[in-house]
């Protein structure tokens, strides 16, 4: 058989020529503005010419600083076919964490949506390597005039006005190693710098077919995409979307329940792929505000675990599947989707069983489970283990740039186990390959489907004159799925408060990450090797055996 590399730009050719009448649609608040495919690829064709005019070449970086509307799209399909590699800012990080992650991308170019562009502004000083900026939308003069003023900064340009006049076709190249980067993303750790997983064109090709074909995405559907482009490969729909000619719903910055339903409703969308907390807040909104949301079959639900009383929610007042998916970053990421085998009778509680794991590891991907001594764990739906995952979309390594520490990059390595990915998730397998987590061997947090690195608040609680020892572990919390609970030992004689050690984070984290449960303790428990041991601090947490004070946000 013949072996033509696997590129993105196949996908680009596929959708925006085969399907050139399915349509990006981006809500603007008040209506649609829609963009079919066939101007998708004419704008991702000028934009290629319009980069390659600004000096990008071989596998420069190109950043976006954007919401998910057709712009967004543009980007994500046109960089990598031309050969540069994606790499979308995550736009909710702490200002810090994006200069960290920008400069070890160290993209050459940003793309900014105009709602974002003073935020930007403020991070360019401390973005070296960035010397062009392009805007998507009208900005007043002084935020024109804040984006130029670093010294790096050559030009800063108006997305349609650089557009404008190119050609409206690119010869993508066809020679391109299948394997080379075509985009990358970043995921916070245990440790404090978020770690850079770079994918490729096979990858990310070969993942676009198998969510395609587990989903049964077609070009009917009308898919809403509220996970950020910025998260984990945007869970890959981009591309499904140019594989079956899928009909993109992009809800730029309008993510609140009342425009969600307002987009569904107005644009009959069928599709959708979110975090727990978003559906959630959807459906209590629905409870009380009735939109028609009938044209909807189906909610991908991921990131986090799925509340089983949602998921029942949803099929019995909507008739709308929420389908349940695992995965991370590093895998793509879908790793597992929980369709229910039709053996199960419909409501059944074993129908629920399937529906509530984290899903059937899917075709591509291969799973084990790995117990505490290196060995592997049976199939047998409960003995647990941590699961390991190897596949063509799965990270062989983290990206590394040169300027990591010895122990970051021992870090790095030691997250892979001879072709395996370690992912820290610990669960059960059963016989027929549905995933079921029981825990996470990780010690972060996840708040609303985003990640709080309890190492970050340990060590800036630590920072605090007055404090002695400070452990942070997520626990469960009905609106947001996880917050922070922070325990503090604090010196003899200290006098520091919850309030007063909330205070003191308030420049030192994110105003979301900062939490609102605090129990001052004599000491943190330890593990044999003097570890804090969270495992401890979460069971006196849910036993009710810690005195917590609660600070409320104001
Ligand atoms: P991220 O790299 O931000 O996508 O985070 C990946 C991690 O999120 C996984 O390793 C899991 O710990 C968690 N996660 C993702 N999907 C699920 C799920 N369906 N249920 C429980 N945890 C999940």
């Amino acid at each position: 058989m013949q072996s033509p590399p696997l590129l993105i730009s196949q996908l680009l050719r596929y959708g925006t020529e085969l399907h050139a009448d399915s349509e990006v649609v981006t809500w603007t608040g008040t209506g649609s503005r829609r963009m079919t495919y066939a101007e998708v690829g004419r704008q991702a064709a000028q934009l290629a010419h319009a980069l390659r005019s600004l000096g990008v070449e071989g596998d420069d970086r190109v950043a976006t600083f954007m919401w998910n509307n057709a712009e967004h799209l543009i980007a994500y399909i046109g960089v990598p076919s031309m050969g540069a590699v994606l790499h979308a800012w995550n736009l909710r990080l702490f200002p810090e964490q994006v200069v960290y992650i920008g400069n070890h991308g160290a993209a050459t170019v940003v793309i900014v949506d105009n709602t974002l562009a003073e935020p930007l502004s403020a991070l360019l000083p401390h973005l070296p390597n960035i010397r062009h900026v392009i805007v998507n939308g009208h900005v007043e003069e002084a935020t024109r005039a804040a984006l130029g003023a670093p010294g790096h900064v050559e030009g800063v340009h108006d997305w349609s006005t650089l557009l404008e006049g190119m050609p409206e076709t690119y010869e993508w190249p066809e020679d391109l190693d299948e394997n080379c980067a075509s985009s990358m993303c970043y995921t916070s750790g245990t440790t404090g710098s978020p770690k850079g997983v770079a994918y490729s064109h096979r990858s990310n090709v070969l993942h676009a077919m198998s969510v395609a074909m587990t989903l049964s995405i077609s070009a009917a559907d009308r898919h809403l995409v509220v996970v950020p482009l910025f998260h984990a490969n945007a869970w890959g729909f981009p591309y499904v979307a140019m594989a079956t000619g899928a009909s993109l719903m992009m809800p730029d910055r309008f993510l609140q329940a009342e425009p969600l339903a307002r987009f569904i409703e107005t644009e009959r969308i069928t599709t959708g792929a979110g975090v727990p907390t978003v559906w959630n807040d959807l459906l209590q909104y629905l409870d009380t505000n009735p939109a028609d949301v009938s044209s909807c079959r189906m909610l991908l639900v991921g990131g986090a675990a799925a509340p089983p009383a949602m998921m029942r929610a949803y099929q019995e007042r909507h008739g709308i599947d929420i389908v349940h998916g695992w995965g991370m970053t590093e895998t793509s990421p879908v790793g597992s989707i929980a369709i229910a085998p039709p053996s199960a009778e419909v409501g059944s509680d074993e129908y629920w069983r399937y529906r509530t794991a984290q899903g059937r590891i899917v075709l591509g991907v291969e799973a084990r489970l790995v117990d505490g001594d290196g060995r592997e764990v049976a199939w047998d739906g409960s003995s647990v283990g941590e699961v390991e995952v190897r596949g063509p979309w799965i990270a062989r390594s983290y990206y590394a740039n040169g300027t990591e520490t010895a122990t970051e990059l021992e870090e790095m390595t030691a997250k892979f186990d001879d072709g395996w990915l370690r992912t820290g998730d610990v669960g059960c397998l059963t016989r027929d390959g549905f995933l079921i987590l029981t825990d996470r061997a990780k010690d972060v947090i996840k708040s609303g489907g985003e990640w709080i690195s309890s190492v970050a608040l340990e060590n800036a609680i630590m920072g605090h004159p007055d404090v002695a020892e400070a452990s942070v572990v997520g626990v469960p919390d009905a609106k947001w799925g996880e917050r922070p609970l922070a325990s503090v030992v604090l010196k003899e004689g200290a006098t520091a408060t919850p309030e007063s050690l909330r205070e003191f984070l308030g420049d030192k984290m994110a105003r979301w990450q900062i939490p609102e449960r605090w129990a001052l303790i004599d000491a943190v428990p330890k593990t044999s090797v003097g570890k804090f041991d969270k495992k401890v601090l979460r069971k006196r947490y849910a036993d009710g055996e810690l005195d917590v004070t609660t600070v409320e946000i104001r």
